[in-house]
């Protein structure tokens, strides 16, 4: 089968055939039908982000079909329509109980299968591998498969793995934004708009859109915002102060960036938000008024929208079906697998917010 590979940062991503070993006891063999090209994929290209092992089969956001499955699977069958998760959750630590799967204390992202060991090979070379879409197939535990409908569409509700949980999650699970409240986001890329479309699901009152591109801003407004900034023309902080007196309730940082964090920090009010969605550069600092913390401002993280796949992903497809969650807006191109590198050319360059890559 053909996989993308990452050895080392480096601009260009192989696609090369490997092999996979059959599913385990309590694992699954899923065939890609679509996968999400994120913003995070390349962070390991740049080195912005390191990963834990390598070389290792790239993608986390995907859709496909059960293939085969291992011993003791009892909640899929070959045939059945998933979407994949990232999180490879135990159920039984004290996070999972508390229901929440994606800071589970037992099995950590680690580029490997919850024992360590890993189902791709190179020769005898092993791969290693977290979601491993970018591949023909990919080899998971069950429960990082969420059983979806026959009805769905897999070449759109493939974003939802990774662009709107991620976005709509940081909105709905993590801020808990209340009606009439307001917001901005820094970031208008695939999950900045759907941290816009969480604010709007929300009943937000204003949602401010902060981007260099004003194609995305045009895309923000289609999402839902009220009002743009584009910071290489206007300045951000006095706007946002202008449009909200004072300052938003939540401000949302969805770039990765240390600068924008803290530019961020600086436009909620006392009392405000600040929530960090996208992927900083390793081992990096941020510098904030600590005193600003004990007007009850707050800089809080969130890790893939805090989901609880098994449910979250289910009410965004019903949500989906019934309009008033965007997903098709969401995809700018289909390009086969072996076009990765065209797709991360087409992120960098600001035309497209979401390309999927298709299958054979
Ligand atoms: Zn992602
Ligand atoms: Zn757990």
């Amino acid at each position: 089968m053909k996989s993308a590979i990452f050895y080392n940062p480096d601009p260009i991503i192989p696609v090369e055939e490997i092999e996979f070993l059959p599913p385990q006891k309590g694992e699954v063999l899923v065939k890609l039908s679509a996968a999400g090209v994120c913003h995070s994929d390349h962070h390991f290209m740049t080195g912005h982000f390191i990963p834990t092992r390598a070389p290792f089969v790239m993608g986390h956001e995907g859709a496909g079909i059960i293939s085969e499955i291992g011993q003791d699977v009892k909640g899929v069958k070959p045939g059945d329509k998933v979407i994949l998760s990232m999180d490879s959750m135990c159920g039984k630590c004290m996070n999972c109980i508390l229901g929440k799967p994606t800071m589970c204390l037992t099995y950590p992202r680690t580029f490997a299968m919850p024992d360590g060991s890993t189902r791709f090979r190179k020769g005898k070379q092993e791969i290693y591998h977290m979601v491993g879409t970018f591949s023909e197939y990919t080899v998971v535990p069950e429960d990082q498969v969420i059983l979806v409908p026959d009805n769905t569409p897999l070449d759109k509700a493939c974003i939802i793995g990774c662009a709107v949980i991620t976005g709509v999650g940081a909105v709905i699970n993590r801020a808990k934004v209340k009606v009439g409240e307001t917001t901005a986001v820094f970031g208008c890329g695939g999950v900045g708009l759907n941290v816009i479309q969480g604010c709007n699901l929300a009943g937000a009152k204003q949602i401010i859109a902060i981007d260099n591109f004003d194609s995305k801003l045009k895309s923000a407004c289609e999402m839902g915002a009220t009002h743009t900034i584009n910071p290489t023309k206007e300045n951000v902080i006095e706007k946002i102060m202008d449009i909200t007196s004072g300052g938003v309730d939540y401000a949302f940082e969805v770039v990765g960036s240390t600068k924008l964090i803290e530019l961020a920090f600086s436009a909620i009010k006392r009392g405000g938000s600040t929530i960090i969605v996208g992927v900083p550069p390793v081992k990096s600092k941020i510098s904030i008024d600590a005193m600003d913390l004990l007007v009850d401002k707050a800089l809080i993280g969130s890790f893939h929208g805090n989901a609880n796949p098994k449910f979250d992903f289910l009410w965004m497809l019903d949500l989906y079906h019934s309009g008033k969650l965007k997903l098709d807006q969401l995809i700018t191109g289909y390009r086969p697998l072996h076009e990765i590198n065209h797709a991360f050319d087409d992120l960098l360059n600001g035309k497209a917010i979401r390309t999927i890559l298709t299958f054979d």
